[in-house]
């Protein structure tokens, strides 16, 4: 069976069901998710097109197009703050294919340059 990164496909598919319903009930503290994609060479075939995407946590998308129910998809999801939601909305997401910055002898710093990508609000089905 594939591992996603130490977990069964499964158990990470069902990680990700506990993540949802807890969610739930933290949503006064953190009412949306945002949507993270997996490695960019071998892109989701479900939300690929939704990256960066951000709904509340009840949203039936997040139940409808749940996160590694297939093999291929590697996203993730991450609770946001009202405030957070704010400040991504004006700025952006840090963009998952930024370069790494690196430190003066050349070497990359393990860090990724600051670059923004738009968040969306409405998913692409
Ligand atoms: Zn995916």
């Amino acid at each position: 069976m594939k591992k996603v990164k130490g977990f069964t496909q499964e158990e990470s598919f069902k990680m990700y069901i506990a993540q949802v319903e807890r969610a739930q009930r933290t949503k006064k503290a953190l009412p949306y998710f945002i949507l993270s994609r997996g490695p960019a060479l071998n892109p989701c075939p479900v939300h690929r097109k939704n990256e960066g995407l951000v709904l509340p946590v009840d949203d039936l998308y997040w139940i409808d197009f749940p996160m590694r129910k297939q093999p291929e998809c590697k996203c993730r999801v991450r609770g946001l703050s009202i405030r957070e939601y704010e400040r991504i909305k004006q700025q952006g997401t840090q963009d998952p294919d930024a370069p790494q910055t690196l430190d003066e002898k050349g070497n990359p710093t393990g860090l990724k340059e600051k670059r923004y990508i738009p968040i969306k609000e409405k998913p692409i089905l």
